[in-house]
């Protein structure tokens, strides 16, 4: 439910409006608009529709959210939200490309491959350092070593920082070395980390779990927003399907339905859905054509010898035709790959 205070109502007024819904087991969610005040009131289903608060001083009217998702949802927020880490805004008018190793292998290589994105225009430097291998004897990443290379390239190219994060106890340490923290698909429904992550704070880039359909998707979400972090991205990785062709189903119709229920920023990863180079680019066009707001793509400056994803990896040439074709798909949808002045709906 969504309280919508009215236009004059004062600070005493709202804060009542909050005790009271406390009081009657709601969790108050206050949101500063440019006119008024609104408050997003989560509860659990056994909490009771609160009545009278109607009739409270400075309250214009409720609101129910029909959704399953609350706080994420676009009854809840009607402007797109833009998430921040530093000076870099996800959901603006500018396409944010996120590129990089796989995995981080050595600083050698990092920091070839982050130069070489750099020059092309990411913005953000993608590799992890603890991986999410589906057998345990493949490389498993180089966990803090990694996270310290990553740094040392952050400082040395400028790019912000996003790796993944396995488990909850982890989330401390990663978030002193990454700006933007990563949900892999295979934890998306990891409950407990993603209350961590709420209460973390750092903007989460959440993938879309392999198996997993929107509600429960935009639900994982919401776990994190609940714990009073708005800063989420969400990333459709391609999802599994009947079709063995490519390694997944890069779910073009989820990125524009995701777009409509939800106020949050939508990236897509072509990488992992199509599981091919040669695919990457046509998938990542469609992408930006069906409203994502950014990219998360992998690059290798030699792919053949990446310890991990190298068949799916763009060598640095490839990667600067990628963002030469989504420049110009991303023109058409009015959308930009230059840094954006935004000053509206940043909403931390
Ligand atoms: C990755 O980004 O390298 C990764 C492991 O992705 P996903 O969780 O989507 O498989
Ligand atoms: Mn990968």
């Amino acid at each position: 439910m969504i309280v919508i205070m009215k236009q004059a109502a004062t600070e005493a007024e709202i804060a009542g409006v909050e005790s009271d819904l406390k009081r009657m087991g709601f969790m108050p969610h206050r949101i500063q608009g440019v006119e008024r005040v609104v408050i997003g009131a989560v509860g659990k289903q056994t909490v009771a529709f609160p009545v009278g608060l109607e009739t409270m001083p400075g309250v214009e009217k409720l609101v129910p959210v029909t959704a399953p998702y609350k706080l994420v949802s676009r009854q809840f927020i009607e402007t797109n939200s833009i998430v921040q880490a530093g000076d870099l805004l996800v959901g603006g008018r500018e396409l944010v490309i996120m590129a990089g190793p796989c995995a981080v292998e050595s600083e050698e290589q990092l920091l070839t491959i982050a130069r070489h994105v750099k020059a092309a225009g990411a913005r953000v430097l993608r590799g992890g350092a603890f991986k999410p291998r589906t057998s345990p004897y493949s490389f498993q990443g180089l966990e803090l070593e990694g996270l310290k290379m990553l740094a040392q390239a952050r400082s040395e190219t400028g790019l912000k920082i996003v790796t993944e994060v396995l488990n909850p106890q982890d989330v401390e340490l990663v978030s002193s070395y990454a700006d933007i923290l990563q949900v892999g698909a295979r934890n998306m429904q990891n409950f407990s980390l993603l209350r961590e992550l709420g209460r973390n704070g750092k903007p989460v880039l959440l993938k879309r779990g392999l198996a997993a359909t929107v509600e429960e998707w935009l639900m994982a979400a919401e776990y994190i927003l609940a714990e009073g972090n708005d800063q989420v991205i969400l990333c459709e990785r391609g999802i599994r399907t009947f079709e063995t062709a490519t390694r997944g189903t890069l779910d073009v119709s989820a990125i524009a339905m995701v777009k409509q229920l939800s106020h949050l920023p939508v990236i897509a990863d072509p990488c992992h859905s199509g599981g091919h180079w040669n695919l990457v680019l046509p998938l990542a066009m469609a992408a930006v054509a069906a409203g994502a707001d950014g990219l998360l793509v992998e690059v290798h400056h030699s792919p053949r010898e990446a310890l991990c994803d190298g068949p799916q990896s763009l060598t640095p040439a490839n990667f600067r035709r990628l963002v030469e074709g989504v420049g110009r798909v991303a023109a058409a949808v009015e959308r930009s790959l230059q840094p954006v002045q935004e000053a509206e709906g940043v909403t931390s």
